[in-house]
């Protein structure tokens, strides 16, 4: 940790998970069972594992998008699964960069619109985006980051552009207003290996200039050695395994 950075009152955690629980059904055999994960403010995290194994519900879990049976989940220090839905779909917006593997995007929005909705959802994002130049300037100088030509694409409809594409728009959205936490599931699975490391290198540094951090999961094994740290969610989730 940089002490001169660190505000007195930032959580040494990013996520803090206990115990956790959560099958999709009652009916049905669980699909996490997590004695304990924890990510470090500002950390970048790899979790790797196999397509099936729980990824993107583990992502949905700490974006409070599924709800555990069991455990405890903190976030940036806050407790969502204590918050009503409204509150916690609120701190969602205003805390979390979210780079979903599929439906990224709103189809008939242009991308320039895309990537600043985060702000016009929370007031901290966009009071964080002018700071930093302006929102609009802000979202352009992320698109050019992340290896768009930001004029050229920002009044186009996000359908309009290849599925490479639309991750790197996502990835701007999920990075502008400087959000404490960004879940990435899969943001490359579109791109070649070139492109997909210079994305994985433009994506972390963001983080890094955000303060944020970052889980990451992918399938893909090779990835690893851009993080902070690598996991194998099959250690690590115990509710697979007889499976
Ligand atoms: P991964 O992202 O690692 O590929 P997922 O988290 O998508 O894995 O899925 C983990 C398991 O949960 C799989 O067996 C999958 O079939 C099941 N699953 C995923 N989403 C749902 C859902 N909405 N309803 C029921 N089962 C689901
Ligand atoms: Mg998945």
């Amino acid at each position: 940790m940089d002490d001169l950075t660190a505000s007195a009152t930032a959580p040494a955690l990013a996520l803090k998970m206990r115990d956790i629980a959560f099958a999709y059904a009652r009916t049905q055999p669980p699909v996490i069972a997590l004695a304990q994960l924890d990510v470090r403010a500002g950390e970048r995290l790899f979790l790797r594992g196999a397509s099936g194994s729980g990824k993107s519900t583990l992502l949905g879990l700490i974006a409070g998008i599924l709800s555990p049976q069991a455990g405890t989940i903190e976030v940036l220090g806050e407790h969502p699964q204590q918050m009503s839905a409204s509150k916690r779909d609120g701190f969602r917006a205003e805390r979390l960069g979210v780079i979903f593997q599929i439906f990224n995007l709103l189809p008939y929005l242009p991308v320039g619109a895309n990537v600043t909705l985060p702000c016009r959802f929370s007031a901290a994002r966009a009071k964080a985006a002018d700071a930093a130049g302006g929102i609009d300037t802000e979202a352009k100088r992320l698109l050019s980051r992340l290896g768009l030509e930001a004029d050229s694409v920002w009044s186009k409809r996000s359908t309009d552009l290849s599925v490479g594409q639309q991750q790197r728009v996502a990835a701007a959205r999920a990075l502008i207003g400087r959000p404490g936490l960004i879940l990435a599931d899969e943001p490359t699975s579109a791109l070649d290996a070139n492109s997909r490391d210079a994305f994985i290198q433009l994506l972390t540094e963001e983080c890094d200039a955000a303060g944020a951090a970052l889980i990451f999961v992918s399938h893909d094994a090779a990835l690893a050695s851009h993080f902070d740290r690598g996991l194998d969610l099959a250690d690590i989730n115990t509710a697979m395994e007889t499976a």
